[in-house]
């Protein structure tokens, strides 16, 4: 399936940090922000305080407790605030989306197209438009999310998907794995100057996202697997290194 890609102009994406290794990525325009997986409010409300910002939107990639626990405390704060996310029991109201669904959110004047990606839980959703890509425990800095609910095929199937989306396309993941990913790909292919070159540029930097499609294409071992059960060895190598 081909995904038609709504373009938004004008919005900055920025890091809040949480817990050890999460980060809740912020779509900003002016003075407007939607949040992504808030696992935690109290950054996310620290910064909306300090700048001054307003909270209009909220995007749920999946139901794992780092992503979507701060939402509840948000909602305090921010009645209003549009919530979008998978099909699934959660305990606040929000509107759900499937599979192509377009979602606008109307005070920022952005969209996003809905992509479920199954395999780290089969109610994994990512929010893609043109340029970006909030792709959650699916797909991370040279590797991709452990499979918690989801079978090897599923997963396989949902990479695959992804990698059909425009090179240029950036890769926001809610994970610092970056360099431990790196590591793993190395073992993989020892000789693959893209990963060798990747590993150098990314010596001493701090946050390794996001990065592109096309730099995940030629580094990232799952991506790049030739077939299902090259993924699925890699996957289960991967579990144990
Ligand atoms: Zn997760």
């Amino acid at each position: 399936m081909q995904f038609s890609l709504p373009k938004n102009t004008n919005i900055s994406i920025h890091p809040i940090k949480s817990f050890t290794d999460n980060y809740i990525w912020m779509i900003k325009k002016n003075r407007d922000v939607v949040i992504v997986d808030p696992g935690d409010s109290s950054p996310v409300l620290s910064l909306l305080k300090k700048e001054g910002f307003n909270l209009k939107g909220i995007l749920i990639t999946h139901k794992h407790a780092d992503h979507i626990g701060g939402i509840e405390d948000l909602i305090k704060f921010y009645p209003d605030v549009k919530i979008y996310g998978p099909k699934n029991e959660f305990n606040f109201t929000y509107d759900l989306v499937s599979n192509n669904d377009l979602i606008t959110i109307n005070e920022l004047g952005i969209s996003f197209r809905v992509i479920e990606t199954p395999g780290h839980t089969l109610d994994h959703i990512v929010f893609a438009d043109k340029n970006h890509l909030f792709c959650g425990d699916t797909l991370f800095g040279c590797g991709c999310g452990k499979l918690f609910e989801g079978t090897f095929s599923q997963m396989h199937t949902s990479l695959k998907l992804l990698s059909k989306l425009p090179g240029s396309i950036k890769i926001f993941c809610a994970h610092e794995y970056t360099k431990k990913n790196i590591e793993f790909a190395l073992t993989e292919e020892k000789n693959n100057k893209d990963l060798i070159s990747r590993k150098k540029r990314l010596t001493g930097v701090d946050i390794t996202l996001p990065s592109t499609l096309y730099d995940e294409l030629k580094t990232n071992p799952f991506l790049r697997s030739k077939n299902l059960t090259q993924f699925k060895e890699r996957r289960i190598r991967k579990d144990n290194f």
